[in-house]
């Protein structure tokens, strides 16, 4: 174990310090207020602190440490002029209850412009926090219209079977009773399997285009059109829009409402889960009721939202264009550099990602134990990327899904290129080299669902686990 594997409670010296209060009160504290033996404390010198957070903060990775090609998640640049900004004594110094100040409400009401500008919706709601949260706001505004208009059986929801887990999650969340459209052999929504569920028990359907296999939904027209004449409405997930912007917009495609990740597409953090911002976009005849819906306290993560706006304003009108163009030709570039090592089950032009299923080489063929997406995931932290999301969208076994997005220069491009190459050799030639990576971590594989499920966060407990 390495000096500073060790938890602050085992570098502990009794008497050792590195911080001494000042004297004691001298008013009397009543006994009954009194613990009855002292806290048991770590006890340290300041240098000894210094070093065990800064090695913990080291054991984390994030954008701001290494390439982070997680598919589905946009992991872009976070520019610290976000930061800058956000930190300015003007916005801190804010009350939550003071959100409706000239100078706060103006910035919400130039976000609504901007984000209706590149999205052609007609206006925008920013109390979701997250994109799933957003979702369900969403169906919310779905639901209240056919209410509004009395018609009461709109209970039913489609969703294409390559969509993102939170869609089905949102709707029946929103009491919406959930119908799967399947994908053809494109990996497209498969137009034939559409038409017979459409009718008048459909409230709408959630869509993602580019859908979450990076490829564009080619015949959204006529799907919106087919969706609309059955009294449906379109709903947009937009949480990775990027490769759209300046491109094409969700309104001018026939979608109603939607929502954006600002902790995606506007480069603002995703941190542990949070707080992000999902604003959600609608049409006209839907504005009412988008301010309607109650879904949180205040107008939404301002703090995030003025990120969001600084992003930008910086990038301005004409430059916001070309981050939706970059980050899908980063993607090609890796497709296609990887391809002839990498399963590539659709080969089409991508958008913002692609979908690898597998070596092409796993082994298989010459009787060696085979070396799995996982492998190749783990074997990725060696070499000091983040690996990209695996096991999702659910259509491919292998499935390993990666987006590098517009903020990452050619030369990294290439040398996660080389490294995904070398990997595929190291494969082949010794695979048990794979099948237990990584080798450079802190830790190696943790039971990954009980590590989500049960983590443990206490030192006695924590104690046993690093034994
Ligand atoms: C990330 C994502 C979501 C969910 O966003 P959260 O902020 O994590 O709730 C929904 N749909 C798609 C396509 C996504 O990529």
């Amino acid at each position: 174990m390495k000096y500073y594997d060790k938890l602050i409670f085992e570098l502990s010296k009794s008497g050792r310090s590195g911080f001494s209060l000042p004297q004691a009160p001298t008013a009397p504290i009543p006994a009954s207020l009194k613990r009855g033996s002292a806290p048991a404390l770590p006890q340290v010198s300041e240098v000894d602190v210094v070093r065990h957070y800064t090695n913990l903060s080291q054991m984390n990775f994030g954008v701001d440490t290494g390439f982070y090609p997680l598919g589905s998640c946009t992991m872009k640049y976070n520019p610290k002029i976000n930061e800058e900004v956000a930190a300015m004594p003007a916005f801190t110094a804010i009350h939550p209850l003071q959100e409706n100040v000239p100078g706060i409400r103006e910035i919400y009401e130039a976000m609504d412009k901007s984000l209706a500008a590149i999205t052609g919706m007609k206006h925008f709601t920013f109390k979701p926090c997250a994109g799933a949260h957003g979702e369900l706001t969403g169906l919310m505004i779905m639901r209240e219209y056919h209410l509004r208009r009395g018609d009461f059986a709109r209970t039913r929801v489609i969703v294409p079977d390559s969509a993102h887990g939170t869609n089905p999650a949102s709707a029946a969340v929103c009491g919406l009773e959930i119908v799967e459209v399947k994908s053809n052999e494109h990996g497209l929504v498969d137009v034939n399997d559409l038409k017979p569920l459409l009718g008048p028990d459909i409230a709408g359907i959630m869509m993602t285009n580019p859908n979450t296999l990076g490829l564009f939904e080619g015949e959204i027209k006529e799907i919106a059109q087919l969706v609309h004449d059955c009294g449906g409405l379109l709903y947009y997930d937009g949480a990775n829009m990027n490769p759209l912007l300046g491109v094409v917009r969700p309104g001018d495609m026939g979608f109603d409402i939607m929502h954006l990740n600002l902790h995606k597409t506007f480069s603002t953090p995703h941190g542990g889960g949070g707080p992000g911002s999902g604003p959600v976009g609608v049409c006209e005849k839907l504005s009412d009721i988008a301010d309607d819906v109650f879904v949180s306290g205040f107008h939404g993560n301002f703090g995030v939202i003025l990120r969001a706006y600084t992003y930008i304003l910086m990038l301005g009108r004409e430059n916001i264009k070309l981050a939706g163009k970059y980050a899908t030709l980063s993607a090609n570039y890796i497709k296609e550099s990887l391809k002839d090592v990498y399963k590539l089950p659709i080969q089409t032009v991508c958008k913002h990602e692609f979908v690898f299923d597998g070596l092409v080489d796993d082994g298989s063929s010459t009787g060696k134990s085979g070396a799995t997406t996982l492998d190749v995931a783990k074997r990725l932290l060696d070499y000091g990327f983040h690996a990209p999301t695996i096991y999702f969208p659910l259509l491919f076994h292998q499935a390993l899904m990666i987006e590098p997005t517009e903020t990452e220069s050619k030369e990294t491009l290439d040398c996660f290129i080389d490294v995904m190459r070398t990997i595929a050799a190291e494969a082949a030639s010794d695979p048990d080299l794979l099948h237990n990576a990584p080798h450079n971590t802190p830790i190696s594989r943790p039971d990954e669902t009980r590590a989500a499920r049960q983590p443990v966060v206490k030192f006695a407990d924590s104690k046993q686990l690093l034994n």
